[in-house]
């Protein structure tokens, strides 16, 4: 990839520019939130689109020179609503945040009650933790997943949500690697009233692909991320019933944002269009077949996974067990060294801190666009493993390095 333009004018940012397509060759992306865009969703991001103001919505903007930006919009979302099924969707949000944030400021009176999964079994920031604007300004419980088994006990989540009688339940995870029940937690917001917010920003290719639950038609809204196993580049979406338009479209803008990232709406129009292509069912079935060989081949080497395994695009690893003195950050600095990039991450009853907790989370949606399959993503477990179990040995992360290198050539990126 060549950024001879920008090149011209700023050298230091052009050497990061190749700096980090190269790094995106070179290295194993395994952060479970990341992917890798076409080359047509690239140069949709970087069109004169960005140059365009387009405040409101295709056909009732507040700028005039709107006829492409009309057009670019309305595809992204008739596609959308043909990969989720939705009646309605705005595909304004900035990213999976704003999205969420989104229909809280349509639904909500600050001091509402929001009933979310807590972050450290895999819930989200936005849903309610205190450092983010939702955990300050509504009222906040959280539901766990159950200890020993690691999936949501959907009874208890029930028994929760009676006790405190929410005014949204928000189901849909970071950290989750098992198919999610939307139509129980649905009934449990049915139960006492309250709305449901399914937040598939992790998923949201796999629901489209049909290879997890779609929650639309279920739940009251639904939110996502259009970058993590849809590959439609950085932003967010919401999807509901024609009968919430009316809230959700004005709490997007003016309500929380101001003019529309025509560029990036360009790109979700383009990454939709290339899910509704055959081949990316394929894709996401093998993106789930992935992970879970990756999977059983960790398992295979001693390590433990919360849930004992995965349904999705990802595993969680509780590494206390099998490594007790080796901790998250320990891994996940031992695995840049060589290539292997993913993240520490928190466990359901973690013993240690956000910023150095006891797990790794690792996903396959990158691995398996650039072409890995079950038997290139058991290598992976296996230079993970090696990695792990000796990560002060020289020479066990120099072979590491190397065997990712070898996989790296063999599946080349943006050529
Ligand atoms: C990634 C994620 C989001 C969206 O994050 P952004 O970075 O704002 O796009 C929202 N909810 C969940 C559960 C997520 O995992």
């Amino acid at each position: 990839m060549n950024y001879e333009h920008v090149r011209e004018v700023d050298p230091a940012v052009a050497d990061a520019l190749e700096g980090e397509v190269q790094r995106q060759n070179d290295t194993l992306a395994m952060i479970a939130s990341e992917n890798h865009v076409s080359e047509a969703v690239l140069e949709a991001q970087g069109s004169a689109l960005t140059n365009k103001y387009a405040e409101g919505y295709p056909g009732e903007r507040y700028y005039a020179g709107c006829e492409y930006a009309d057009e670019v919009e309305e595809l992204a979302i008739e596609r959308a609503k043909e990969l989720w099924g939705a009646e309605h969707v705005n595909v304004q949000p900035h990213s999976g945040t704003q999205a969420n944030q989104g229909v809280y400021y349509a639904m909500l009176e600050p001091g509402d009650k929001i009933l979310s999964l807590d972050l450290n079994h895999g819930g989200h920031l936005s849903h309610g933790h205190p450092a983010n604007f939702t955990g300050q300004l509504y009222e906040v419980e959280q539901y766990e997943v159950d200890a020993e088994t690691g999936y949501i006990d959907y009874d208890d989540l029930r028994d929760h949500a009676e006790a405190f009688e929410p005014d949204i339940i928000v189901s849909g995870y970071s950290a989750y690697p098992r198919e999610v029940d939307f139509e129980a937690i649905q009934a449990a917001a049915d139960a006492v009233d309250a709305y449901h917010l399914a937040d598939i920003a992790h998923i949201t290719g796999l629901v489209a692909a049909g290879v997890h639950a779609n929650p639309v038609g279920t739940a009251d809204f639904v939110t996502g991320s259009t970058h993590k196993t849809i590959r439609a580049g950085r932003g967010g979406i919401i999807m509901c019933d024609e009968a919430y338009a009316d809230d959700i479209d004005p709490a997007v803008f003016p309500g929380g944002q101001g003019g529309p990232l025509m560029h990036n709406i360009a790109g979700k129009a383009v990454g939709f269009k290339e899910a509704l292509e055959p081949q990316f069912e394929a894709y996401a079935e093998q993106t789930i077949e992935n992970a879970k060989a990756l999977g059983d081949q960790l398992q295979e080497r001693g390590f433990s996974l919360v849930s004992g395994g995965t349904d999705n695009h990802l595993v969680l690893v509780d590494l206390r067990e099998s490594h007790p003195d080796t901790t998250g950050k320990d891994a996940e600095e031992a695995l840049e060294d060589v290539g292997v990039v993913l993240n520490a991450n928190t466990v359901p009853g973690e013993t240690r801190s956000p910023f150095n907790p006891s797990g790794i989370r690792a996903g396959t949606p990158a691995l398996t666009t650039r072409g890995f399959d079950e038997g290139a993503c058991r290598e992976v477990a296996d230079i993970i493993a090696d990695v792990i179990d000796d990560y002060d040995d020289a020479d066990v992360k120099a072979e590491a390095a190397e065997r990712v290198q070898n996989l790296t050539d063999a599946h080349p990126l943006y050529e």
